[in-house]
Parts: structure tokens; sequence; C-alpha cells
């Protein structure tokens, strides 16, 4: 058994942060990795078209000046190879892989005698159903635990009858977050693409591209908004770096659209004339991205407010797709932007294509996969040999889930929250003392710019770890009350708003059986607000000992 500080799990951009912070304060920390390197997301989803849809210049961290004015973008939305670039060159930068175990997955947690008992096993084979494990152990023991496990880092596959058979008859199953790191070439194969949310938009008109056919199973149409993705202006990059401290103070006032920098919402959609409406969302549509999201103040709180953009985003998808029943097919009927709005490259214009088929599989869902393809309810077969799932993650809960957390008395986190997710800021849980949860379920995390929230938590975490030292305190719990009272107030928030209206990932509804909770809360610069206050008060709502 190992000794030390603090035990991160995970080695995305929070794991990477939270190991240069608490290393940087005098800690000793390791942290351990499932993957073979740095980047947690940008790892894993390689898949074409893969593609970050907050600007690149709002998309890095703050935390350091040098960093920030050293490094260049070469596109206004960084594509995944730049950005796992970038985390190889902070972890080179900052010598992060001297604190990593790779290839490593940590399959327990307990707590026992006032310590966290981590035990890891090495990851020896890799596939899209999950990692192979070997059967040596390490085990730390750890004051501290971190989990950095990431919100978007389970890969949801479906659970279909018949994937094995279609996979011993020579077919190929693929998810976009678990795609093979020597590529695939996808040439003179028929295609399906399951799922049309953000990862499904981004690949699709690449494997139109480069497959003999590509068929795109869709169960919820999607509202997407054109990236206008180009090469990033060199004038841009230099005034933004010319006040990057003043750019990214900012963003922090930004309650909208992921935090980005567009320009502030106008108040209502339903105050203005119709044409003054259309023109403020015209404008909105050629800045791109998000863009249009943060039209109006009230469109996410006002049905005939929010019916009115997604009218418009509507008319937009009607102009793009020649064949008037597959636009149809393609234009969404659910509450604009409740479900995470989708940034595309030729998404549309895909379908355009005589070797692009749609298949609504709203009402007539996908069943089984046979040797030859996929079988939906009605009994037809479609045929293809490669099989996308571009089906997402068990978010935000998935990847804790998925390991064996045991808080004080041998309380399992799974059970804890097997009526949804609760915790304290989205930080720390009742039971579970000095373990921390970077973006958990309960922070703004998936509804902000994540490096952004990442960073604030870190922050939070590491500043917190110094204070229990300055004042010899020994660890620090989340009360039973405070977690309960926020669990309240983000429930509260998401229900005064749309976003419960639609089956989105936010709620968990992508995964079977998982629990109807909205899970992030809404509203960043309150959030902050509210982590500043409980700190400066000496951590209201925790029991320090
Ligand atoms: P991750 O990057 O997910 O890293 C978590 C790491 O933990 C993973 O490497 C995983 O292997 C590891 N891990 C998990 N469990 C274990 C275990 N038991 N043992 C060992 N290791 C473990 N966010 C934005 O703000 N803007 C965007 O435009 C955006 N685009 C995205 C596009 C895609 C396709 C996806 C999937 C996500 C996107 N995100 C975006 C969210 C993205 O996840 C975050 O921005 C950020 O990368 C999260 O960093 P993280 O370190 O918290 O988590």
């Amino acid at each position: 058994m190992r000794d030390i500080d603090v035990l991160v799990v995970g080695a995305g951009f929070a794991g990477m942060y939270a190991v240069h912070r608490l290393a940087s304060d005098g800690l000793s920390v390791r942290a351990v990795e499932a993957g073979s390197d740095v980047g947690g997301t940008w790892y894993w989803n390689r898949y074409p078209g893969a593609r970050c849809d907050v600007e690149s210049l709002e998309y890095s961290y703050a935390f350091d000046d040098d960093l920030q004015q050293e490094w260049s973008w070469t596109e206004r939305y960084a594509a995944q190879p730049e950005i796992l670039s970038y985390a190889s060159h902070v972890a080179d930068r900052f010598a992060l892989r001297d604190h990593i175990d790779f290839d490593t997955r940590v399959v327990s947690v307990v707590h026992a005698n006032g310590r966290w008992v981590v035990t890891t096993r090495a990851v020896t084979d890799r596939s899209v159903h999950g990692d192979a494990l070997g059967d040596d152990v390490t085990v730390w023991n750890a004051r501290f635990v971190v989990m950095a496990t990431g919100c978007l880092s389970s890969a949801n596959v479906p659970d279909l009858p018949g994937i094995a058979d279609f996979e011993a008859a020579g077919g190929t199953v693929l998810h976009t977050g678990r795609w093979p790191h020597d590529g695939i070439d996808l040439a003179g194969r028929h295609v399906a693409v399951v799922g049309t949310g953000s990862s499904g938009v981004q690949a699709v008109p690449l494997v139109a591209e480069a497959a003999e056919h590509l068929t795109v199973f869709q169960r919820t149409a999607t509202y997407a908004a054109p990236a206008f993705n180009a090469p990033l202006d060199p004038d841009v990059e230099a005034s933004v770096k010319a006040r990057y401290g003043e750019f990214r103070a900012m963003l922090q006032k930004r309650a909208t659209a992921f935090g980005a920098s567009y320009p502030r919402a106008h108040p209502s959609a339903l105050t203005v004339s119709a044409q003054e409406r259309n023109e403020i969302l015209e404008d909105r549509w050629m800045l791109g991205g998000f863009a249009v999201s943060a039209a109006f103040a009230d469109l996410l709180s006002d049905p005939e407010a929010n019916d009115l953009v997604a009218e418009f985003v509507r008319s937009k998808i009607r102009a793009v797709v020649d064949d008037p029943a597959t636009a149809e097919l393609l234009c969404p009927t659910q509450t604009f932007a409740c479900k995470r709005m989708c940034v595309d490259s030729g998404y549309f214009e895909a379908f355009n294509r005589n070797d692009v088929d749609l298949v609504s599989v709203a009402d007539n869902p996908i069943t089984r996969l046979a040797d030859r393809g996929i079988v939906l309810a009605d009994g037809s077969l479609h045929e293809v040999d490669t099989i996308v799932f571009a089906t997402g993650y068990d978010a935000m809960t998935g990847s804790l889930a998925r390991i064996d957390i045991r808080g004080r008395d041998g309380r399992r986190l799974v059970d804890e929250w097997a009526a949804g997710p609760r915790t304290l800021l989205g930080i720390a849980v009742p039971g579970f003392p000095n373990l921390f949860t970077v973006t958990g379920p309960g922070s703004p995390s998936v509804l902000a710019n994540m490096i952004t929230a990442i960073e604030q938590h870190v922050e939070w975490i590491a500043d917190c770890i110094g204070w229990l030292d300055a004042h010899d305190h020994v660890e620090i719990e989340a009360s039973e009350s405070a977690a309960d009272e926020w669990v309240g107030h983000v429930n509260d928030l998401a229900a005064s708003t749309l976003y419960p209206t639609c089956n989105s990932w936010y709620l968990g509804a992508n995964v079977p059986g998982k629990p109807r909770v909205f899970m992030p809360v809404l509203g960043w610069p309150a959030y902050v607000r509210r982590c500043n206050d409980v700190a400066a008060a000496e951590y209201t709502g925790f029991a320090v000992t």
C-alpha cells in the first residue's frame, strides 16, 4: 500500500490541472488514467469530424498567462487532433506525466480509518465494449481523492441483442468515444451512424464522404447551427491575446450559451416586431455556433419565445435539404436548446447526397442486430457492414458509478445516488469525506465552457485543502442538510425553465433505467459566487474536523 496526499482519478483537462495545482502546492499527488496518455475526451474521441464547438481562444486553460500567450490555435473551432496536441503540450510544459499512471483503471475507492484506499488494475486490452483488466492490483492510501473522471467519458453503447453475431459475421461495431486509435478505412463500406446528437452531427458529413453508402438512424431530430469554421484570423488572435485577462473575466460573467463571448441576449423574443426578431436571429445565425441560442433571454423560459426561435431554425434546415420529406424528418419538434444544441459543418447538406439515407427510428426502434445489419421493430433489415454508435455517454454520473466507491460506514455511492445524484455544489457528497468531484452533478459543468468550469473547481478544491492544512483540520465533509438544500435548489432552477420538457442526457433520459433528474445547475456567475461565499465563510454547509 502506497501512501499519498491526493489521488486523482483521470487525466483529462480536469485531472491534468488538479495534478499541476496540487503538486505546486507541495502535496504528494498521483493520477491514474485508463487511457495511454493525457487529454481525456480528446484522447478518446478520434472519430472523423470530432471538434470543439466552443471557440479555440475560449476553450483553453487560463491559469497560466505564458501558456495562453505562447499557444496558437490554427482554427476558429479546434479539431480533436489539435486539442490533443494542446493537452500534450501542457503535460510536457508542466512535467505532468511524471505524476500519472497510464493504462490503469481505478476499480474501487473505499473509506477506511479516515483515509481512502484506492485500488487500481492495469488495462490489458481495449474494445468498443470496454477495457479488459489484468489481475495485478496496486493499492494507494490517500488522504484526499479527486474524481476527475469526466462528465462525458462513459460510452453509452446500446445493449442490443445480436451485436456479437454481427461482429462474428465480419461486421464492425464502433462508438465515437472509443474510436480506434489507428483509424479505420471506411472506403467501400456500407455504414450506419446511429444517433444524431453532437457526435453524430459532426461525424455524418465526413463518414458520408468516406463510405460507399451511409444510413443515418435518427430517434430525435436535432437543432444544429453552422459553425462557419475557418482558419483563426491572426488579427482576432492578437487582439484577444493583448487583453486575455480581461477577455476571460468578461466570459466569467456569461450565464448562457456555454459562457461564450457572443453579444448579450435581447431581453425577449416577444417584445420585438417579427421583422426585428428575424433580423436579430439572422445576425446571430451568421455569427455561427451557439450564438442563436443566446439571442433572447426568455427562450428557455417562455414556450412562445422558444417556438419562434425553433421555427426560425427549422426554416434554415428546410432551406438546405433538397427533398421536402427528408427535410421534415430532420426538423426537430422538441423545445429548442433543451437538449444540447449542435454545431455543424455540412450536416444537413450531407442528406442531399445520393449515397446518404435517413431512417427515423422514433416510432420504429432498432430491436436487434442481425448478421448483415440492423433490424427495426417492424422487422425490416437495413444492410450495413459497419455501425457507428454516436449514442453518447452515461453522462455526469456514469464514470463514477462504474467505480466501487464506498464512503463512511460502507455507504456505496451508487446506492446513495439511486434516486439521482446528491451533492453539495457538485463538489462533495455527504458520507464521503475528503473526496471531491470535479464538475460533478449539481455544478454547471456541461452547461459551461468546461475548461473554465474545471479550473474553477480545481482551484476551489486546492484552496480548500490548503485551508484545512493551514488550520490543522483533518477532514471535510458535506452535511446532509446542505446537500438536500443544494439538490432542491438545482431542481427548482431547472423546473423554472423549459429544460425538463424534453428527453435529454442532462436528465439522464438517454440511459435506460437512469433516474430522471436534471443534473447540472443553471447559472454560472451565481454558482461561482456561491462557491466563493461558502469558502469565505469557512466552508458553510460542510462539517470540518
Ligand atoms: P475527460 O476529458 O472525460 O477525462 C476524464 C478521464 O478520466 C478520461 O480520460 C477517462 O479515461 C478517465 N477515467 C474515468 N474513469 C476512470 C477510472 N475509473 N480509472 C482511470 N481513469 C478513469 N466541452 C466544452 O466545454 N466545449 C465543447 O465544445 C465540448 N465538446 C465536446 C465534444 C465531445 C465529443 C465530447 C465527448 C465532449 C465535449 N466537451 C466539450 C466536454 C469535454 O468532456 C470537456 O470539455 C473536457 O474535456 C472534460 O475534461 P475532464 O478532464 O473533466 O474529463
